[in-house]
């Protein structure tokens, strides 16, 4: 129903917790599940726990790293109970992300992350990420299970689908307005970081100011025109002039 969207868990402990995330994922028509290094996986309580939604489990792709899951995604949400440094996009209202989500959606892919039952995403995780959001919740106990926060978060994905004004059709889009995906994006700042540390202006090799263009980068949503005008001014630099 919803094939563009993904869902990415990252580093899950509990078997169970997949299972459970598979179920919620299938109720709100979304079924491309991206585990990236699962404890445990295939595992018996994964399938009990899915109850019904075991296609989703048996098609769910393996991963190494969040990086690779997300390669092909124009945007990547990442779900955290708790606000970082790092200045990228947040949304504060579930229901906004879903509506930006599902409306780039309807051109390219586009992922949902989860974190680790203990401990979340970490930073270099996040910044995978081109956005974040959080679930509001008692600011005693915000943090919701994780299967359960997969279910808050897909609820307002297929709300956000049904509520869509020209549900079903979706003219496609100026390759000028088209967005980059996270691997072309991440090739930009590949690009940049060696042009910054060729020409002496950096110096230290995991400067902070890399994290901080990235934020600077991520907010700005740059189409992907722009990336390519960008690494084009780059080359010129790199060039050495007469
Ligand atoms: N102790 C961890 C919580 C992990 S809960 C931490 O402090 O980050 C497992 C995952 O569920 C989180 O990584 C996040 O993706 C999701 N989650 C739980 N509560 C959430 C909330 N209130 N808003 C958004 N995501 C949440």
């Amino acid at each position: 129903m919803l094939p563009n969207i993904r869902i990415v868990l990252v580093q899950t402990y509990h078997p169970g917790n997949i299972g459970a995330s598979a179920r919620a994922m299938k109720t709100m028509g979304i079924t491309d599940l991206v585990l990236v290094k699962p404890r445990c996986f295939p595992d018996t309580e994964a399938t009990r726990l899915a109850a019904g939604a075991e296609d989703l489990i048996e098609c769910a792709r393996v991963v190494d790293s969040l990086a690779e899951a997300v390669s092909d995604c124009v945007q990547v949400v990442g779900a955290s109970a708790r606000l970082r440094n790092l200045p990228l996009p947040h949304f504060d209202e579930p229901d906004a992300m879903a509506r930006d989500l599902v409306e780039n959606a309807a051109h390219d892919p586009v992922a949902l992350v989860f974190g680790r039952e203990r401990s979340g995403l970490t930073n270099d995780e996040i910044r995978c990420c081109s956005h974040q959001v959080s679930i509001p919740a008692n600011p005693d106990y915000a943090i919701l299970n994780l299967s359960q926060a997969v279910q808050v978060l897909a609820n307002e994905v297929f709300t956000a689908w049904r509520h869509r004004p020209e549900n079903g059709y979706h003219p496609p889009r100026a390759p000028m307005d088209r967005q980059p995906t996270q691997a072309q994006l991440a090739h930009f700042h590949d690009h940049l970081g060696r042009v910054m540390r060729q020409s002496g202006f950096l110096t230290q090799p995991h400067a902070q100011t890399e994290a901080q263009l990235q934020a600077l980068f991520a907010r700005a949503r740059p189409s992907r025109k722009e990336v390519s005008l960008l690494r084009g001014l780059l080359s010129a630099l790199e060039r050495p002039s007469d």
